[in-house]
């Protein structure tokens, strides 16, 4: 049992709560969602100090770079949403084709019922606030469940949230492992599920149980490629900060470089500089520097480190483990064979892969998962398309990383084994909701009759006439 003490019988009971909430309509009026969003971003402004501190206690974060990547971001969404809800929920009528004429059709979008979103550590305020906002747009009852990893903003979430969000259709249920097992055991409208690849395993088999459909965004190793010709001082200042910002723990974080040996050999250079600019001379006693969110992800980056030859280490390589802390690190020569290329890093070590060419890089990014984001920097049109033609990932960014997740007009998610399923803007309105067909006929005139068995002239002319055969 983790220290949250949550039984069967708590998880239950609450899930039929919100599912009574659900059946009573009382979430489906747009007057509902709109106030319940304008609550949500009322507990952002009147608490955002208190949540910026609370990722700081967790993440060793900066107060302005959480502003920026989450309370902000999360209002940002509120606000888009609140001003599109009225249109996105308008239903449409398609005209009917002449064989079902005369007949009306029409689309509405309805909410799935009771949904669960799962957050990870990384962003726990963005990440479990921002899939809120869409499941809330659509109508949903919705039950929260944050992660223990981060446990200041998991504790001060599960005080917030009752606070100003309507009880009876929104709760919060904080744990572990062990919790969201016990969570997973009922039966959900939709799962939302953000974090691991492992994990994710789990909440898929635990949802097949009961056909609950899910959203999982995942993360992978999103590559970045570089290419002849570039200006590689902006290259290396905007790659560093894609990378090094939450100290790399961001799921679309570049994850490694690869590139031909004129660059790498000038890549050293560049990265010092634009780190030196990023977090002055010592990124420890930097407060824009975050940490590693615990003593266990530390060693875990250590140990990709522990293989490799100082000499390879371009610039960073410092681990404190007990201050959790590891310098904005970039390692070159990185062996496709080496612990840094098995997995997703998700921290603050940079490996650059060498390549004879384009080709060779484009055999190493096909020969691994398809990954949440893929980046380019590169002039060549050739290269750019054979990337959009031959390779498939969430997303593409060319000359720029990390940042098309800011677009609400961009869905985001993964492709294969980084995700299915996206959201943000509209597309987390649509993630959670049920776009309905409804068909009306009118019994007269009775054209349906003309299809009837048993088929005689008229069933064979309307196949010929609206069939084709
Ligand atoms: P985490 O450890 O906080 O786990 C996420 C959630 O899963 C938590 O709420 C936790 O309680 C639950 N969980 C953990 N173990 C479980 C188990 N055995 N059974 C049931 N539930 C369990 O976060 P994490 O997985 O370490 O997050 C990092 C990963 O998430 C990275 O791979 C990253 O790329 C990915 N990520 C993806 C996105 C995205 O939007 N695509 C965003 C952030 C992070």
């Amino acid at each position: 049992m983790d220290q949250f003490q949550l039984d069967k019988g708590i998880v239950s009971q609450t899930v039929s709560q919100l599912r009574a909430t659900f059946n009573s309509g009382k979430t489906k009026p747009i007057e509902w969602r709109k106030e319940q969003l304008k609550q949500l971003k009322k507990l952002i402004e009147e608490n955002s100090s208190t949540l910026e501190q609370a990722i700081k206690e967790d993440l060793g974060k900066s107060e302005i770079e959480s502003r920026m990547t989450e309370t902000s971001f999360v209002k940002g969404e509120i606000a888009h949403t609140l001003k599109k809800l009225k249109n996105w929920m308008k239903s449409t009528k398609p005209v009917m084709p002449l064989m079902l004429q005369p007949a009306a059709g029409k689309l509405v979008y309805e909410p799935l019922g009771v949904v669960l979103i799962i957050a990870p550590w990384n962003y726990p305020v963005m990440l479990l606030l921002s899939p809120l906002v869409g499941a809330l747009a659509a109508g949903n009852s919705v039950l929260l469940k944050p992660s223990e990893v981060s446990p200041t903003v998991s504790k001060v979430l599960a005080e917030l949230i009752p606070q100003y969000l309507d009880h009876d259709a929104v709760k919060i249920l904080e744990g572990g492992a062990e919790a969201t097992g016990l969570i997973l055991e009922e039966r959900f409208d939709h799962i939302f599920y953000t974090g691991n690849e492992h994990v994710a395993r789990i909440v898929s088999a635990a949802a097949a149980k009961h056909l609950t459909p899910v959203t999982l965004e995942l993360g992978g190793k999103s590559p970045v490629w570089i290419g002849e010709g570039v200006n590689l001082k902006h290259t290396a200042e905007r790659i560093a900060w894609g990378k090094f910002i939450n100290a790399g723990q961001t799921c679309v974080a570049p994850d490694y470089i690869v590139t031909t040996p004129d660059i790498a050999d000038q890549l050293g250079k560049y990265f010092s500089k634009s780190i030196k600019k990023l977090y002055g001379k010592n990124p420890e006693n930097n407060v824009d520097y975050c940490r590693i969110i615990n003593e266990k992800h530390t060693n875990r980056l250590k140990g990709m480190l522990d293989e490799i030859n100082p000499e390879q280490i371009l610039t960073g390589g410092e681990i404190k483990v007990s201050e959790k802390y590891i310098a904005p690190t970039v390692v070159d020569h990185v062996s496709l064979d080496s612990e840094l290329m098995k997995s997703e890093i998700f921290g603050p070590i940079l490996p650059i892969v060498r390549v004879n060419n384009f080709e060779e890089a484009l055999d190493i990014i096909l020969s691994k998962e398809k990954p949440l984001s893929l980046y380019a920097f590169t002039k060549n049109k050739e290269e750019k398309n054979r990337l959009l033609r031959d390779t498939s990932s969430g997303a593409i960014g060319f000359n720029i990383p990390v940042s098309h997740l800011s677009s609400p007009k961009l869905p985001f998610g993964g492709v294969g084994v980084s995700g299915h399923g996206n959201y943000h803007g509209k597309y987390s309105f649509i993630t959670f909701s049920h776009l309905k067909p409804i068909l009306s006929k009118p019994l007269w005139p009775d054209t349906m009759r003309f299809i009837y068995a048993p088929y005689g002239y008229m069933a064979k002319l309307v196949t010929k006439l609206f069939i084709g055969r």
